[in-house]
């Protein structure tokens, strides 16, 4: 799956997920926080794929979310590849083949979006507010990327920076500083995991079992048969698939919203 496609399950699922707890649960947020945990599962859902490192010293290659930053986020994304490798091979078994690069490995299992999720929430909890802005600042960025990729090409870099810097500044400024931030973790968590889901219905598929071994296999790639599997940049990811989470996304937000927009106005439905 492309980018742009992760990013946007990663909205769609935490807006609908936003809704169901508001309708089900009596869970209410403001407007704020609703925008800030849809931007960061949308980034979060481009998380995992900051493991596809290109050139750093020429600024090439990568995902397209490993150059949200410029050659920043290239030398992240190189790290996290030399580091999924090595932990590739330190518990690789006698079946699973080998590998030159660590991309869909360490990054793409269940471990990872926990401890993901659960580092974020540390964070969080341990410096307040400061963590917040920081971690605020990285997932826009790479929601930003990943939402509005033709955006984000043309202005380049620096200009996606910029932005997130702001945006994630005006949040820090109005979000209120009482209530913890348990969202933030579970939002980047559950972008993660979208991010996996995603990359399942495709043909490479993801250890998602990982470190279950089976048959001699730690690193066993699950993922659709070809028959039916999602061809990447086809017509039924980039208008069906889309098409279908904008939908999704538009209604809990619309679900969401609606009803305190019509009170506002002194609608009775
Ligand atoms: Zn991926």
């Amino acid at each position: 799956m492309m980018g742009p496609s992760h990013a946007l399950s990663g909205a769609a699922v935490w807006l609908t997920g936003s809704w169901a707890l508001d309708q089900f649960a009596d869970y209410h947020q403001t407007p704020l926080a609703l925008a800030v945990g849809t931007a960061v599962c949308a980034g979060g859902a481009l998380f995992p794929d900051l493991d596809l490192s290109g050139k750093v010293t020429r600024n090439q290659g990568g995902a397209t979310v490993a150059r949200t930053f410029g050659v920043f986020s290239l030398f992240v994304a190189e790290v996290m590849e030399k580091i999924s490798l090595g932990v590739y091979y330190a518990t690789k078994l006698s079946k699973d083949p080998r590998r030159n690069n660590g991309h869909r490995t360490l990054t793409h299992t269940v471990p990872f979006t926990v401890l993901v999720g659960w580092g974020t929430t540390a964070l969080c909890a341990h410096y307040g507010k400061w963590a917040v802005v920081g971690i605020l600042f990285f997932m826009i960025g790479l929601a930003l990327r990943g939402l509005f990729d033709e955006w984000a090409e043309r202005a380049g870099w620096v200009v996606v920076t910029l932005v997130s810097a702001a945006a994630a500044w005006f949040t820090f400024a109005n979000l209120p500083g009482d209530r913890g931030y348990p969202m933030i973790g579970l939002a980047v968590g559950v972008g993660c995991f979208v991010h996996i889901l995603g990359d399942m219905i495709t043909r490479a598929g993801v250890p998602i079992l990982w470190p279950i071994p089976i048959k001699r296999r730690m690193w066993t790639m699950i993922g659709l048969p070809n028959s039916i599997a999602l061809r990447t940049g086809s017509k039924a990811e980039t208008v069906v698939l889309r098409g279908a989470l904008t939908v999704l996304a538009v209604l809990a937000a619309l679900g969401l919203v609606a009803p305190s927009v019509l009170q506002r106005f002194d609608i009775q439905v």
